[in-house]
């Protein structure tokens, strides 16, 4: 596990807790309505625009994986990215001078290369931890959440990390996230299978293609909240990660305004409002 992530520790039991009471139902649509307005901040920061070397004029273009409730994922009403990296991306480039503009959804181990490869966003968001592998291609902004992985599996199923280190075992991740890592790390004699799709792994460990899914924590108590209401979380895994906003390492003027507006977000009460919104309570 200490490969997975830096090191942290704080705010573990609080998100698995506060994760259960997001609602989706309560909150689809209105993403656009987050307000952190910072009149006095964005005259400053916008004329320093030029030389944060945006993909396009006056936009924080964003690529993302949005398959990832309640981070990010399409509102079904509104066909538009919606959920807590939504807002935050939202208020964020507000507090910059700039509008937010999303990509269309792309696979998540695409989204350190993209940035890395340059050109065609300024930062990918998407509830990407924080880990040293992928700081040597990237750039992380200050950390902006706390997390940790579940095992899910069936209601009526009695496996867990021990059972399912078993060469009869298939166990499900999305592919390049750190449940992948934990999975190699933690069970090794399993079957592990590589998806691009968090809903697929769901139904495929709901129709027993799959034994077991990892997955992290906030997503999954939100999904089996929402959705897969005959899944359980067999195993809450403290992993103690932290979320980042990834940014070309040939940008460290954008990571700068970036930890600028996120360190503004934090004081003046805008992250606490998003957090709110999302989790019923701050984190
Ligand atoms: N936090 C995990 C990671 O960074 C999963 C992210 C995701 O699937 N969007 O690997």
């Amino acid at each position: 596990m200490k490969k997975i992530s830096k090191v942290l520790t704080g705010g573990v039991a609080a998100l698995a807790t506060c994760a259960l009471a997001f609602s989706l139902a309560a909150c689809g649509g209105s993403s656009s309505s987050t307000s952190s307005s910072s009149s006095s901040s964005s005259s400053d920061n916008s004329s320093s625009e030029a030389s944060l070397n945006l993909v396009n004029d006056g936009k924080l273009t964003v690529a993302a994986e949005l398959g990832f409730a309640p981070f990010e994922y399409i509102d079904t009403n509104t066909n538009q990215p919606t959920g807590f990296d939504v807002d935050m991306a939202t208020a964020l480039a507000q507090k910059m001078g700039l509008e937010v503009n999303y990509l269309p959804n792309q696979k998540f181990d695409t989204l350190v290369p993209t940035i890395k490869e340059g050109g065609k966003a300024d930062v990918a968001i998407a509830g990407i931890t924080i880990t040293d592998e992928r700081e040597e291609e990237v750039d992380f902004s200050d950390p902006y959440l706390d997390s940790n992985q579940a095992l899910v599996v069936k209601s009526s199923s009695s496996d867990d990390d021990t059972t399912l280190n078993d060469s009869s075992k298939k166990v499900a991740c999305q592919a390049g996230t750190t449940g992948e890592e934990w999975i190699k790390e933690n069970l090794p004699n399993a079957q592990l299978v590589a998806l691009d799709d968090v809903t697929a792994a769901m139904t495929g460990v709901e129709t027993g293609l799959y034994d077991g899914f990892v997955i992290d924590l906030p997503v999954a108590d939100n999904q089996l909240k929402e959705s897969f209401t005959d899944l359980k979380v067999a195993k809450e895994i403290p992993t103690g990660e932290q979320y980042g906003i990834v940014v070309s390492k040939d940008n460290p003027a954008l990571k700068e305004a970036i930890n600028k507006a996120l360190q503004e977000m934090k004081d003046d009460g805008t992250m606490d409002q998003i957090e709110t919104k999302w989790f019923g309570t701050t984190l």
